[in-house]
């Protein structure tokens, strides 16, 4: 692929509005950034594509800005359901990876935010292997465009669940949503946008004041202190109160119900006291917990709960009045967890990612 000339300007994270002003003050009437800004949306990876775009436009445009695409490295498709996933190599060669899913209402997309993460969390592939680099909006857009044209379906739901904290790439991540909920862009509205995050208490206060009335998901893994700055660094940072805290503002501020992932590993998070402790702190929260039996991809040797111990603990949280699901894994078989498939492409191709 094309490396981008770095003066170049990323036209696909740009709004309809900066678009019309900068066509404007090259002297082009409004209707032409309208124009280019829906073919951008549709997915068009090169200016040539835009068939109602004069060829002299074209080119000037493409000596101004370049367009942001998302190759498909790889790709694997489940044998249980209709689960792909895919592995993107973006123009400077970073990879992320994104997960497709089929659902009874539609397709949902898991995509990725930045290419590795800071946060360091030590169940978490992507966590151990350290951050590259932010995406920019129009990379989290590439991603399910690549993914639809790809598929041939269209995506109706969006998770911000994929590679990287959502929250530490803030103001990408808010022009993300703008633009992904525009008119004229793929008007996929903020009700069908999940952001997941390791609990990031500033940006969560503030995400809840843009009353943007989007899920929230939060990786709690944790009933306490203890526990939770084992396995997540950040809780150094904000500890389980802090956090609680931001997510009852979170709920109350957009009335929105939050999300708390918990992966199960056996021996550390488990025990009947760990759910009654968690039970205790939601009580009241508009939430909703999701158990995952976690995956042990980091080496770290965390073992999967038991299948008993997960209807133990979902059990005591349900008598606890807390509503809580065992989440159903997709994709079991292709590695769809967070960050294998770039952790294995890296190893397969003997490639070292220098930081
Ligand atoms: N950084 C954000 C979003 C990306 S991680 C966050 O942490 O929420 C996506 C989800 O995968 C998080 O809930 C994370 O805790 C979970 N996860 C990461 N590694 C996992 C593993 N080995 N087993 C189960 N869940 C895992
Ligand atoms: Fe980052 Fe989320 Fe992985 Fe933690 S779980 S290291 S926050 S991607």
């Amino acid at each position: 692929m094309e490396k981008h000339d770095a003066l170049k300007i990323d036209i696909k994270s740009l709004t309809l509005q900066e678009l019309q002003e900068a066509f404007r003050a090259e002297g082009l009437p409004a209707f032409r950034s309208k124009q280019v800004y829906q073919w951008l949306h549709r997915g068009a990876v090169s200016f040539d594509d835009m068939s109602n775009i004069s060829k002299e436009l074209r080119s000037s445009l493409n000596k101004k800005y370049y367009i942001s695409v998302a190759s498909i490295e790889k790709k694997r498709v489940s044998m249980y359901d209709n689960t792909v996933k895919y592995l993107f190599r973006l123009h400077d060669g970073q990879y992320v990876e994104s997960v497709l899913m089929e659902y009874h209402h539609g397709y949902s997309i898991c995509i990725s935010t930045q290419a590795g993460c800071k946060m360091g969390c030590t169940f978490c592939a992507t966590g151990q292997g350290g951050w590259f680099r932010d995406l920019t909006p129009s990379e989290m857009l590439a991603q399910i465009q690549a993914a639809q044209q790809d598929s041939g379906h269209r995506v109706s739901n969006i998770v911000l669940m994929g590679m990287g904290e959502p929250l530490d790439n803030y103001e990408n991540v808010l022009r993300f949503l703008e633009l992904v909920s525009s008119d004229e862009g793929m008007n996929i509205g903020a009700r069908h946008i999940s952001l997941s995050t390791c609990g990031l208490v500033d940006k969560i206060y503030d995400l809840a004041d843009k009353k943007l009335q989007v899920t929230l998901s939060v990786s709690l893994h944790a009933p306490n202190d203890q526990i939770r700055s084992r396995t997540m660094p950040v809780n150094r940072k904000w500890n389980v109160e802090a956090l609680l805290k931001a997510c009852r503002y979170y709920a109350e501020t957009t009335h929105r119900r939050i999300s708390f992932e918990y992966a199960m590993i056996r021996g550390v998070n488990d025990t009947d006291a760990c759910a009654q402790e968690l039970a205790q702190k939601l009580k009241g929260m508009l939430c909703h917990v999701n158990l995952i039996p976690v995956n042990d991809v980091t080496g770290a040797h965390y073992h999967k709960s038991t299948r008993e111990r997960l209807q133990r603990f979902s059990h005591i949280l349900e008598e606890k009045g807390i509503p809580v699901t065992v989440r159903r894994t997709l994709g079991a078989d292709i590695e769809a967890s967070c960050g294998q498939l770039r952790g294995k492409h890296q190893k397969e191709a003997g490639q070292t990612i220098e930081k």
